[in-house]
């Protein structure tokens, strides 16, 4: 069985398990479980040195019960289809479990990122891109890209520009894809939003006495100690926001090892040290690690796997010393190993929760593209004048004044970064207390991921039935 077959599987396990503490009607289940549509398509590149190369690529549409579908384009040598069908699953029911109203869908390209130029880069996101365009596979109110693995902003910029070449009457263009540079019609905060978002639904699920109890853990994030797998966007941003929270980093994993010291890694000299050396190796005053996998196994409290999916085994999963993990990446557990973790009473705080920040401000730089206005632009002045004459009323009333700094701290109105990140932690405690809920219906021997399934099952059933079939 491929990788990215097992990694379907998976998924549908996960699925199934949820599905049998539902009720709905099992047709009806075996519908909203299905992958709609996954196309694939080869095309050819022509490279540097005048030779040519045949490229390899997919997109998946799990299901359009909301339009347009959403989900990342990945760029990695493992991509195939049940890799690119399985995560375009987790996509539905992520934004189901977080109120995004998508679909879910996932696009990928099998290679290896690190062996072509940017130019050659540049032109298969474009040919990808055209492709997709040809067989009515993207647009603002079709399906609509965003990073993933191996991508980032620079990419959407070429998929953005192409697609608005192509459909230069489509004055929604922009909205075709999101994770955009902000001068394309980017929104602030995206680019850290996945790692934001974990860091708002980890802070949430610590801060519950009675769930650190039950683990043995203290409540509130200050002090506790968390290795990270994956320095990529996600990795690097939950580690920088864990940290910024009070957390302390004690153990990181790249794709060459990992690094361990018990009293702390300073996360920037990390990076940087990696910049020069093309390595974490060495870095000093930490311990090296063989391989990147012994890095999972690592004395701590929260684990942060965010590289890749199937981290966690059944083979590894009895080693793990961490109470919590935490799921940056998609997929990085498996349902055996899920199994274990709760039996040795691990909390998992399951991908399609706690990864959702990425998709959720997605979602609100694509209002923004068809709202054609920058949130905040309206209100922000009228809010702050608002805010002042207040102010000045009550110090009028009160006979007292306060400093400068204090009142700019008060009367200071939203910008678009203000409001992107107000969203989001809204989206992530709101969604993390409605799993929890869940799960305390369904019983205590009910792991969170099976309650963030269960719940997103509902939602989209619900749509599913009131819709009914056309034709
Ligand atoms: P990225 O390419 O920015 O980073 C991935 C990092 O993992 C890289 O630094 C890479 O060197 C490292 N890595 C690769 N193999 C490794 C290994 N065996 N051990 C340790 N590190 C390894 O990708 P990303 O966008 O951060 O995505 C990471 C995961 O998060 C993926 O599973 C992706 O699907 C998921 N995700 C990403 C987003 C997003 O907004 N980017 C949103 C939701 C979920």
């Amino acid at each position: 069985m491929s990788a990215g077959a097992s990694f379907l599987a998976q998924v549908e396990q996960s699925f199934d398990r949820a599905a049998a503490l539902t009720r709905h009607h099992p047709t009806l289940l075996g519908q909203i479980r299905q992958c709609n549509t996954v196309v694939q398509f080869s095309f050819p590149l022509r490279r540097d040195d005048g030779t040519l190369d045949t490229i390899h690529a997919w997109r998946a549409e799990h299901s359009q019960h909301k339009l347009p579908t959403k989900g990342g384009i990945r760029y990695d040598v493992n991509v195939d289809a049940e890799e690119t069908m399985a995560l375009a699953a987790l996509m539905t029911y992520k934004c189901a479990v977080v109120d995004v109203p998508f679909g879910g869908a996932k696009g990928g390209i099998r290679i290896s990122r690190h062996k072509y130029s940017e130019g050659e880069l540049e032109r298969i996101t474009r040919r990808y891109t055209f492709e997709l365009v040809r067989k009515n596979y993207i647009g603002p109110g079709i399906d609509v890209p965003a990073p993933d693995f191996g991508t980032g902003p620079r990419e959407m910029a070429w998929i953005a520009d192409t697609y608005a070449q192509i459909r230069s009457d489509d004055i929604n263009a922009l909205g075709c894809v999101t994770g955009k540079p902000v001068a394309l019609g980017g929104i602030r905060g995206r680019a850290e939003a996945t790692g934001r978002g974990l860091f708002y639904g980890v802070r949430e699920a610590c801060g519950i006495t009675e769930d650190m109890k039950a683990l043995g853990l203290t409540t509130g994030l200050a002090g506790k100690r968390f290795v990270v797998q994956g320095l990529g966007n996600v990795g690097f941003n939950a580690a920088r926001f864990l940290v910024e929270g009070g957390a302390i980093l004690v153990g990181i994993s790249e794709r060459e090892g990992g690094i361990h010291n018990p009293k702390g890694l300073d996360l920037d000299k990390v990076v940087a040290f990696r910049k020069e050396n093309n390595t974490i190796i060495g870095f000093p005053g930490s311990t090296a690690l063989p391989t990147s996998a012994d890095a999972l196994e690592l004395d701590c409290d929260i684990l942060v796997p965010a590289a890749l999916e199937r981290q966690i085994l059944a083979e590894n999963a009895p080693r793990i010393k961490a109470k919590i993990i935490a799921e940056g990446a998609n997929g990085p557990t498996s349902p055996d190993a899920d199994t274990i973790l709760q039996k040795k009473n691990v909390l998992v705080l399951p991908d399609l929760y706690l990864n959702a920040g990425g998709v959720t401000v997605s979602y609100f730089e694509w209002l923004k593209n068809l709202s054609h206005v920058r949130f905040g632009r309206m209100e922000k002045r009228f809010d702050e004048g608002f805010a002042r004459r207040l102010l000045s009323g009550m110090e009028k009333l009160s006979e007292r004044q306060l400093d400068p700094s204090e009142a700019e701290a008060i009367t200071h109105g939203a910008d678009e970064i203000d409001l992107v990140n107000s969203g989001l932690e809204e989206t992530m405690i709101g969604a993390y207390h409605g799993v929890r809920e869940t799960r305390k219906g369904l019983g205590a021997n009910v792991d969170l991921r099976t309650a963030a399934m269960v719940t997103a099952i509902d939602k989209v059933a619900v749509i599913y039935r009131e819709m009914g079939i056309f034709p």
